[in-house]
């Protein structure tokens, strides 16, 4: 059998780690080394020397898009494709083990996945039900409890009360959100894996079937799983000695998710006849991009300790971009772009990445006004627009009227005169009879006890959901969702929206109709779930990875954290400040600010060829106006690594009417030079600097109160006084 070239396209330590015989073996190295190249070339080196089925193959990543890339490249490989092959995230991977053994998780057939914003719904109107403050009991409080608990595979029942009072009124709210979950099958994201693991744990039979099945179990950026997902693995392989493990300790980004570095440590201890193998050249980056990454992990403590180097040219600096606020940073993102393309380059090998979801949108306008096509990965992605989830939410009613989570809602969307009281009153009835809203809906309009009001707009309610139930039966799953959209009269609720976006929201409907209608549906993989079915529990796992494939061409947005694993020609590191990234609650805290300094050297060595660094001077973010310092981490890579750019050399540079007389260009402007201005959030000033043209001209102002600011005349409002 010939499988040469399998590893004739890898350095002696990968072929290493490639051709090891069977046994556990932890591949420890840094970005870029080819990690995840090694996982791929050993699972189709086992395959073949082994003659094994590709079902007695494991393979966990960390995001959808990194599973399906992981199995197309092992099917290149092989040449051939690899049905059955398990290969997933550890979500998507404890979800089909979880539709498979339904009945022995103790879940009903049916069980619906929700996303962290349904629990956050759930958990907000648990505290409303028992009266509790908001204020007192952030939601997103009682939310990470509850995870964490369950990320430590923790139920309720097994945690001991102690005498102190928040922590008893958080396990009392642990305690009611599992009877909700419960008694409405929903199954949230942590619990996934808490599932999966206890169903492996209690049940001997199942445990031994899958430990005879995965001959080989293979994890990518090992670094970040957590203690549940370590306690799965461990169930699987406990006594065989065929775990694969590749990470990187300086790439451990999800601490505050409950990832758990230690599992390095247990997997050494746990497997004692394992290999190691280190991977210390980068085939990724330029050597400027690579030396900046390590001088700038190089200020973390308590690391495992690597080699990193490159035999690639130095390569171009890496630029650092000061911009004046967060619009001209974008501006000039975008600019960049522009001329990426004009030289050749494919929009697709150019990434923005950014510390918070929020920062994506100026970027977006910037990009649609360009007329060019992006991606968003992550985030307000299309599965979690809210016209989008209403949709969902009558979807899942259809599925199964008992969601609670759903019924609330879109009981009111559209409009039905439903207020909050009927609601308040049906929840009451819900949780003194332990039944779902659409059982105690049905019951309340039967009984008498309420107005013949509320019995009609609840009638109007239920019989939307009944006709909408009896109309799609025996349609495709399309034409479900067409009539969900139009006979729920969500269409024309959108529609009477006011302006653009009422517009968008009507096409983003549509274009729920078309994803249902792209949606593979295979029986063999829907571990018996009808069409349905599936697309929810898709819906609610996918992370926008596959959304709209309208362009196979566009520039790659996402979070830092999202950007694991993955690699782009150019990319921008962007509102790189203190106080952004770091994030604000990580300044204060050593083992926070390790882990952000972490995720920026997993940034930086996204980059293979270019790489930018911007931050800006004033930045409007979560409605206040901020003036935020370039980040800390700038400073710590070496400055010979970094070229700083001021607006570049399109622009003509800085003017003083004194020194150049340029008079006639600054005519066209609307300011001289000495003029005084005022300024809606600076007040008043003096025009000292006037730069650039059209919408990138720029002054310089000396205000009173705050000294001396660049403001962009396209949206600084300045104002001319006499
Ligand atoms: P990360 O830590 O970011 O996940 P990684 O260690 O998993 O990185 P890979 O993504 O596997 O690294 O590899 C990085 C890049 O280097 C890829 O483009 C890969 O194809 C290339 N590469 C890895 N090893 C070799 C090699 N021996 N010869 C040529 N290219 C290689
Ligand atoms: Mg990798």
């Amino acid at each position: 059998m010939d499988v040469t070239h399998i590893i004739e396209s890898l350095n002696d330590a990968q072929r290493q780690a490639v051709t090891a015989p069977s046994q556990s073996m932890l591949v420890l190295a840094g970005a870029g080394s080819g990690k995840t190249r090694v996982l791929v070339h050993r699972i189709a080196w086992m395959i073949k020397t082994q003659d094994l089925s590709p079902q007695s193959i494991l393979a966990v990543t960390f995001t959808n898009k990194a599973a399906a890339e992981m199995r197309g490249r092992i099917e290149t490989l092989l040449d051939h494709p690899v049905q059955g092959m398990w290969v997933g995230t550890f979500h998507g991977l404890a979800h089909r083990l979880l539709r498979r053994h339904a009945h022995e998780a103790g879940l009903p057939e049916a069980f619906q996945v929700i996303d962290s914003d349904d629990q956050l719904r759930m958990i907000k109107r648990l505290l409303k039900a028992l009266a509790l403050d908001e204020a007192r009991w952030p939601p997103r409080q009682v939310q990470g409890y509850i995870n964490a608990q369950k990320e430590e595979g923790r139920r309720a029942q097994h945690i001991a009360e102690s005498g102190d009072l928040y922590q008893r009124q958080m396990l009392t709210l642990y305690r009611e959100y599992e009877q909700i979950c419960v008694r409405s099958g929903l199954v949230d994201f942590a619990e996934l894996l808490l599932r999966v693991h206890e169903l492996l744990r209690d049940n001997e039979q199942l445990l031994q079937f899958y430990k005879q099945r995965f001959l080989h179990v293979h994890v990518d950026e090992f670094q970040d799983t957590n203690t549940i997902q370590y306690a799965w693995l461990r169930l699987l392989t406990e006594g065989k000695n065929n775990l694969f493990v590749v990470g990187d300790d300086d790439q451990s980004i999800y601490g505050w998710r409950g990832a758990k570095i230690e599992n390095i440590f247990s997997f050494q201890s746990d497997y004692p006849n394992h290999l190691v193998v280190r991977l210390e050249q980068n085939y990724r980056s330029t050597a400027n991009i690579l030396n900046a990454a390590n001088a700038l992990i190089a200020n973390n403590q308590g690391r495992m300790g690597k080699e990193l180097w490159t035999d690639d040219s130095d390569g171009e600096p890496i630029s650092l971009y000061a911009a004046f606020n967060e619009q001209d940073e974008a501006y000039f993102v975008v600019e960049r772009i522009k001329k990426w393309v004009e030289l050749g380059g494919l929009r697709s090998e150019a990434a923005i990445l950014y510390r918070s979801n929020v920062q994506s949108r100026l970027f977006e306008e910037r990009l649609m006004s360009g007329g060019i096509p992006y991606r968003v990965y992550g985030g307000l992605r299309f599965f979690e627009r809210a016209e989008i989830k209403n949709a969902l939410a009558y979807l899942h009613l259809i599925a199964n009227a008992n969601n609670d989570a759903a019924f609330e809602r879109v009981i009111n969307i559209p409009n039905r005169g439903i207020g909050p009281k009927t609601i308040e009153d049906l929840r009451s009835v819900a949780r003194d009879e332990r039944i779902s809203l659409w059982q105690a809906a049905s019951k309340v309009v039967t009984s008498g006890a309420v107005t013949a009001r509320t019995v009609r707009v609840l009638n109007s309610f239920i019989d939307v959901i009944n006709n909408v139930v009896e109309q799609a039966e025996g349609l495709a799953l399309y034409e479900k969702v067409q009539q969900v959209v139009e006979h729920t009269g969500l269409i024309d609720f959108h529609k009477k929206e006011k302006g653009e976006k009422g517009e968008a929201r009507v096409e983003n409907l549509q274009e729920l109709v078309n994803a249902a209608r792209q949606f593979d549906y295979e029986e063999d993989n829907a571990e018996g779930l009808n069409e349905l079915d599936l697309f929810l529990a898709h819906a609610a796992l996918e992370s926008g990875e596959t959304q709209g494939d309208q362009y196979d061409d566009c520039v790659q947005l996402m979070t830092l954290h999202s950007a694991k694993g993955l690699e782009f020609k150019l990319v921008f590191i962007v509102g790189v400040e203190e106080g952004l990234f770091p994030s604000p609650r990580s300044i204060e805290d050593p083992g926070r600010l390790e882990e952000e300094r972490r995720l920026c050297y997993v940034g930086i060595t996204r980059a293979m060829q270019i790489l930018y660094l911007s931050y800006a001077e004033s930045r409007r973010i979560y409605g206040r106006d901020t003036y935020p310092t370039c980040s800390r981490f700038i400073k710590e890579i070496p400055s010979e690594q970094i070229q700083e750019i001021r607006m570049g050399a399109t622009i003509s540079r800085p003017v003083s009417v004194a020194k150049s007389g340029r008079s006639s260009r600054l005519q066209k402007t609307a300011f001289q030079l000495g003029q005084r201005v005022s300024h809606a959030k600076f007040g008043e000033g003096v025009v000292l600097q006037v730069e650039g043209e059209g919408a990138q001209e720029r002054v310089q102002v000396n205000f009173t109160a705050v000294g001396m600011k660049w403001l962009m005349l396209a949206y600084a409002k300045l104002e001319a006084i006499a």
